[in-house]
């Protein structure tokens, strides 16, 4: 990877440039400068030194013509951005001195900025880890996505029980962002449209917002290329609102007011059902219309004619939330530019790739076509036209039912689909769009998701960073694949044992975080084991904590047995609106409350749950777990991507085949990978064998002893607080957690006993990190250039 050699500063050069900050731009002295003050004055310092890169940038991509990247999302989850920043720019050493020099200590500063927690979970989280290598690979690109005033809910315990409340990330000036208040769009919703005799249709809205960028540089390792992330916020539209008041229309003079208000107010805390369904399909309507009229302005700008729109943008819809640009294009060419539809068409699908992530039916986007005929009436009409040829061209209908699929839309406006790991691309090709996988048969095409390494292991791990760099040398963080370079080294004494070194500081370090977040110290030394991602129940935090449960009653019975000592560790948030993710959450607390104040078994078993499960939360987990659980229902979990962060950490993945994982043990060898569990091929058999459930806990004595423990309240104080899980395992148990069961208990006593050779588990864990580097997002996102986009590096 070529690189401009960055030129850093002294550390009292850079110590100049914070106290400067400190007194021109917060006008505090040192004296009486906050330590908010100290943060933000740091980072306008180090914001400082992306600037001249960024313009660079711009304009090298300017002087290219070529083809720019713009990829779309409903979610960012970005996380902290000091850190991350510093350590692209090679600056990490020089900010830490010139801080202590300062009498402020760094790392504690850094811990303090707010997450920027604008995505819920993996798809967002992939969103950001996509910025990161787009800019590290020099590829010009945009993300475009909506700057939510809160972001995902900050989540509390109270008696085990899960509260939300509002996260207010831009309570404080969010330093990052650059706004711009010349970029601004009007939005239109509702109203009619109207046609004339040639049948060219205007449409009249019946309310309109502003949309107004924010942009975020996103700074490439080593800063040699940075991209823009541009966040919309909504604004009323002033000067309408001056018209209809002076008409005496006081209700339209506030309607632009209140709407902009509510538009980019809040993330919805749910990716799989239905929430405030009129305001979520005005946000994806909202950011979708202001990138694509920002991106046509872009291109006719620099002089391009419209039919040569797919040679200069590609334009990337992350999920169904941005397949809306589909029709928005097709509207502006033809209403706004006056193309021809069928042209307009072609050129739309040109530049449009759509990559899907589930195939859970709930988390299939549907809108009711009086919805979205009451909100986007041209757009209703545009759709009803594409209905029309995809019939023509494939027999398959966008609308269905009265509903708008927006899976097929996406879809058939597509010019290449992916998924996001090869089974799951396979199960996309043979189930959830097999009609149109026949009538297309080169548009799916698989991009296994990957991690940045930037992130999720040169800045969350330096222990385990400083080793590689000691043993392999510079370079394998742009060029992850390098770390196969490690392989030589495992299995010697002097690496290996560097390696449990710096994995046992680890969690040394996250033994005192969680001492002094919970009051409850940890040993460094037993097996942490750690399930971390959103609570759902086909991701089956349940089946841990029953076999959890099981564990328990195991080492009771036979406290002597030689147990391997075990930190269960939990983190995730349920949806505000998901009773079942909440009643997991709530049990997951109540064992660990029982189990942890077990005086028999407190030595051997421990139970973790800390509060709010973040990007800042996994980066602090991740470095110190030896136990990664990937444990979906087979065919559930599209690709996972935790599962690639905690593998490249050096922990050893108990999983199901499913998603990511399948890959990933290919990688690390199945003889470094605990496998268990039906295949996805077997979870539908099974599901449909009448019983199944009922049938594999009476089969289970270990499994029944459990469930009737929850159920005579042993966990809740005798309360029956269970019923709902309880009925759902004996009845439908949909997740298949009791077929699993006991494939899974057998398989994590065999990884008690595993765990004992600590030399073998040492080297094993070594031989993860030196084999996941095909899992940097960087090979992705090359992936992604060459197959969808045709887009390419301005190194
Ligand atoms: C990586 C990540 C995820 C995705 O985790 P999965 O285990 O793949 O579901 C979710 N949330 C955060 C904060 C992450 O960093």
């Amino acid at each position: 990877m070529p690189k401009d050699t960055l030129t850093l500063p002294t550390a009292t050069a850079f110590a100049d440039d914070v106290l400067s900050h400190l007194r021109v731009t917060l006008a505090k002295r040192a004296s009486g400068a906050t330590r908010h003050d100290w943060r933000v004055a740091l980072s306008l310092a180090i914001r400082d030194r992306v600037v001249e890169p960024w313009l660079a940038s711009v304009d090298r991509t300017y002087a290219a013509n070529g083809k720019r990247v713009y990829y779309l999302s409903l979610e960012f989850l970005i996380g902290r951005l000091i850190e991350d920043v510093t350590i692209n720019l090679g600056l990490e050493d020089v900010a830490r001195e010139a801080m202590e020099s300062l009498g402020q200590d760094y790392q504690s500063l850094v811990a303090e900025e707010p997450d920027a927690a604008l995505g819920n979970g993996g798809l967002g989280r992939l969103a950001a880890c996509f910025m990161d290598s787009l800019s590290t690979l020099g590829i010009p690109a945009h993300g475009y996505g909506i700057r939510y005033e809160h972001g995902l809910f900050e989540q509390h315990f109270k008696g085990g029980v899960q509260i939300e409340t509002a996260e207010a990330w831009l309570a404080e000036h969010h330093v990052w962002e650059f706004e711009r208040p010349e970029v601004r769009y009007d939005i239109g919703f509702g109203g009619h449209v109207d046609y004339d005799a040639e049948g060219r249709a205007t449409w009249h809205p019946a309310e309109e917002v502003i949309a107004q960028g924010y942009d975020t540089p996103t700074v490439g390792w080593q800063a040699a290329w940075v991209n823009t992330l541009r966040l919309w916020a909504a604004k009323p539209i002033v000067h309408f609102d001056l018209e209809a008041f002076n008409r005496g229309d006081f209700i339209g003079a506030t309607a632009s007011e209140a709407l902009a208000r509510t538009l980019s107010r809040v993330l919805y805390p749910d990716d799989t059902t239905e929430q405030g369904r009129t305001l979520r399909l005005k946000q994806e309507y909202f950011f979708v219309a202001a990138s694509l009229r920002d991106l046509l302005r872009r291109h006719l700008f620099e002089g391009h004619a419209l039919s040569e729109l797919p040679d200069h943008v590609a334009i990337q819809l992350n999920d169904t939330h941005p397949a809306l640009a589909g029709p928005e294009l097709i509207r502006l060419l033809v209403d706004e530019h006056g193309m021809a539809f069928a042209e307009a068409m072609r050129t739309a699908r040109a530049c449009l790739g759509y990559t899907n992530h589930t195939l859970l039916p709930e988390a299939l986007e549907r809108w009711s076509e009086g919805l979205m005929k009451q909100v986007l009436p041209r757009h209703y009409a545009i759709i009803c036209l594409l209905n029309m040829e995809s019939l023509d061209e494939t027999g398959i209908a966008i609308l269905e039912n009265g509903s708008v699929k927006m899976g097929e839309l996406a879809f058939f406006m597509a010019h290449k689909v992916n998924g996001v790991s090869a089974l799951h691309t396979e199960l996309v090709k043979e189930t959830l769009f097999a009609d149109l996988h026949r009538s297309y048969p080169d548009r799916i095409v698989n991009q296994t998701n990957g991690v940045t390494p930037r992130r999720w292991i040169h800045s969350a791990n330096p222990a385990l960073s400083s080793l590689i760099t000691e043993t392999i040398g510079e370079g394998w963080v742009s060029d992850l694949e390098r770390l196969r370079e490690l392989e030589p080294h495992v299995g010697t004494a002097s690496f290996d044992e560097a390696f449990a070194v710096a994995k046992r500081a680890n969690k040394a370090r996250l033994s005192d975080w969680v001492a002094r977040e919970t009051g409850m110290a940890l040993d460094p030394d037993a097996m942490f084991d750690i399930q971390i991602k959103r609570i759902h129940e086909y991701k089956r935090q349940l089946l841990n904590i029953l076999e959890t449960v099981a564990l328990w009653n195991e080492i009771r019975d036979d406290p002597n047995g030689g147990w391997t000592p075990r930190v269960k560790i939990f983190g995730g948030k349920a949806a505000p609106g998901y009773v079942m993710a909440k009643s997991i959450i709530r049990l997951i607390n109540d064992v660990a409350e029982t189990v942890n104040a077990d005086p028999v078994t407190r030595h051997l078993l421990r139970v973790v749950y800390p509060e709010n499960y973040n990007v800042s939360m996994a980066e602090r987990l991740i470095p110190a777990c030896d136990l990664s659980e990937q444990i979906s229902t087979a065919g559930k979990e599209a690709s996972g991507t935790g599962n690639m962060k905690l593998s490249l950490n050096g922990a050893l993945t108990v999983g199901t085949l499913d998603g990511a994982n399948v890959e990933i043990r290919e990688h690390v060898g199945a003889e470094n990978f605990f496998l268990f569990g039906l295949t996805a091929d077997e979870v539908g058999a099974r599901r449909t064998r009448p019983g199944h459930a009922r049938a594999a806990i009476e089969a289970s004595p270990r499994l029944k002893r459990v469930l009737g423990q929850i159920a005579n309240g042993l966990f809740s104080g005798g309360e029956a607080r269970y019923g709902d899980i309880l009925g759902m395992l004996w009845d439908t148990d949909y997740f298949l957690v009791t077929a699993d069961f006991d494939s899974y208990y057998d398989i994590q006593r065999q990884i008690d006993v595993a765990y004992r050779d600590r030399a073998e588990w040492t080297r094993k864990a070594a031989l993860q990190t030196a084999r996941m580097g095909w899992f940097s997002s960087d090979r992705t996102i090359a992936g992604y250039a060459k197959d969808i986009w045709g887009a390419k590096s301005l190194l």
